[in-house]
């Protein structure tokens, strides 16, 4: 595995691989890697032949107030996860290589940036857009491999990309999650023992949600009340949001019709976790 820390290193690199006819992936991270991040490379490996990831923290996406500054940073684990998957390139720019003048221009997403976690999280989708146009730029990757588990950031850069006739594709990954079911992320670690045991209830509510919808619910709203209340009652959390979202707009829905993103935010202690599903019909699986 190569490290780049410099955009000359990284084209480089990407060029000589191009020269040798190999298609480019790009997997885009913020680091403290774990396994749902390594499952992201695999995917990636079977879509292209030479996989760049990036490990980049970037203060554009962090509101103030935010978990910028005690975000984890484990460089040296990580670069051993990395080699243990197939990974060619880690870029591992420093912020002034990203960002060489502080903050210049960024991508303005508009609309979709203030649905879901945009309400509490205001300029957090333009400053994901904005650096993940840069890296598109500076690998120019023929897919690039994001989670489900973030899905509006998914459905957003999905729209960017065709939108701004970007030439590449995006690729979602399924949430990995822990035995449990609470969904892999990075911030689980700022969990105490007993958050990290009532965290569980974000997936069995979003599970209860599609139980619902398999006994025949259609009304969002009741399944939204059932989710919130279930979350409510097994564990102290701070509930952000519950919604049910057109997977393309990202619009509440008033009707279930299979494919909508069941989506919960919540506050367990420091840690802003996120999940969501996607909601299956029997149409919908026909
Ligand atoms: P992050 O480092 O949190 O910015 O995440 C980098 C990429 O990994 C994003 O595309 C995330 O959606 C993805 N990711 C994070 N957690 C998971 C997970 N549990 N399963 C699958 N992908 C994930």
């Amino acid at each position: 595995m190569q490290i780049c820390t410099t955009i000359d290193a990284v084209r480089e690199s990407v060029r000589h691989a191009r020269s040798e006819g190999k298609t480019i992936g790009l997997v885009p991270t913020m680091g403290a890697l774990h396994a749902g991040h390594l499952s992201l490379i695999e995917r990636c490996r079977e879509r292209a032949d030479f996989i760049v990831v990036s490990l980049f923290v970037n203060p554009l996406q962090f509101g103030p107030g935010e978990d910028y500054d005690r975000y984890p940073r484990e460089e040296d684990a990580d670069q051993a996860k990395l080699e243990s998957v197939a990974t060619d390139v880690l870029f591992i720019p420093a912020v002034a290589e990203i960002y060489p003048e502080g903050e210049t221009m960024r991508v303005s997403v508009g609309r979709m940036a203030k649905a879901l976690c945009g309400a509490s999280r205001p300029g957090h989708f333009d400053g994901v857009v904005t650096v993940c146009a840069k890296l598109f730029n500076i690998v120019q990757p023929d897919v690039a491999c994001f989670g489900q588990k973030d899905a509006q950031q998914l459905v957003i850069l999905r729209r960017y990309v065709r939108d701004f006739n970007v030439p590449l594709h995006v690729m979602g990954c399924p949430t990995v999650r822990e035995p449990d079911g609470l969904a892999m992320s990075s911030r689980n670690q700022y969990l105490a023992a007993k958050e990290r045991k009532s965290a569980v209830s974000i997936f069995q509510a979003l599970e209860l949600g599609q139980r619902l919808v398999d006994d025949g619910e259609r009304d969002p709203t009741s399944i939204l009340q059932a989710v919130e209340d279930f979350i409510q009652m097994n564990s102290s959390a701070e509930i952000d949001y519950v919604a049910m979202v057109d997977p393309e707009t990202l619009d509440d829905v008033v009707e279930i019709v299979g494919g909508e993103i069941l989506a919960v935010a919540a506050k367990f202690g420091r840690a802003r976790l996120i999940d969501n599903i996607i909601v299956e019909t029997p149409d919908d699986e026909a």
